[in-house]
């Protein structure tokens, strides 16, 4: 059985004040759901500190395990910061920082490395969803991105169409199922059925408290990578609600 997961991605937001938010979520994390909260890279370790029941998370980490590379950080680094998971292949780090599949592959073995489970992000832009390529495109970065040595416990898979990120627009219900159908069936093939079938599959990509439900209700959701409106805990306690 997938323990649904409500997972918050603050990306680049936040400064101190906003630890208070971790406090407005101990109700909401009561719950069966797990909740995570990823924040900024400067606040992992304070909000350890202080998250209660709310794991928390980087953004992102470095593939190797130290040395010359001046602003980043380990998943060494997060991990002693208190840091449980780490998001890797966020399609904003694939754009802004040209990562591709394989360094995405080398990351999650950097985070698995020192126990840290890594969530890994897939999907298709605008233009590759209008092309009909969006099951090309996620079994290719899958394919890719993911290491040899997948568990249900070392890895979870974020599906974030890039055209829904940010922009109000969801899929479908029915694309979702599409999708996160193919995942399944993609998984299965490569890792075998007991390994596949203990992966959480996730989506993300304009979650609200509005469309959370509905989302959740759709086969093989078994939980959301959420920006925007995980940012306060008004916004993002009803969407740990409709999982529970
Ligand atoms: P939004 O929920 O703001 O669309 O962002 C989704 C996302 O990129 C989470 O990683």
């Amino acid at each position: 059985m997938r323990r649904k997961l409500a997972a918050g991605n603050w990306k680049m937001n936040g400064t101190t004040t906003a630890l208070s938010e971790l406090d407005a979520l101990q109700d909401a994390a009561r719950g069966a759901a797990e909740v995570l909260i990823c924040p900024p890279a400067t606040l992992v370790a304070a909000a350890s500190a202080q998250s209660g029941k709310v794991a928390i998370g980087g953004q992102d980490c470095h593939s190797a395990a130290s040395g010359a590379h001046t602003g980043d950080v380990s998943a060494q680094m997060l991990k002693d910061a208190g840091a449980t998971y780490v998001i890797l292949g966020h399609s904003e780090r694939r754009a802004d920082h040209s990562e591709s599949d394989a360094l995405v592959a080398y990351k999650t073995q950097a985070a698995w490395a020192v126990g840290l489970t890594a969530i890994v992000c897939v999907g298709e832009t605008l233009d590759e969803r209008e092309g009909g390529k969006t099951l090309d495109v996620v079994g290719r970065q899958l394919a890719a991105s993911l290491p040899d040595d997948v568990t249900g416990a070392n890895t979870v898979i974020a599906y974030e169409p890039v055209w829904a990120i940010g922009t109000g627009k969801v899929p479908t219900t029915d694309q979702i199922a599409e999708v996160h159908s193919f995942m399944r069936s993609t998984l299965i093939q490569r890792f075998g059925n007991d390994t596949a079938q203990a992966i959480r599959l996730l989506y993300g990509g304009s979650v609200k408290a509005s469309n959370a439900t509905e989302i959740f209700a759709v086969a093989d959701v078994d939980g959301a990578l959420v920006g925007g409106a995980s940012i306060t805990a008004s916004d993002f306690a009803p969407i740990v609600a409709a999982l529970n």
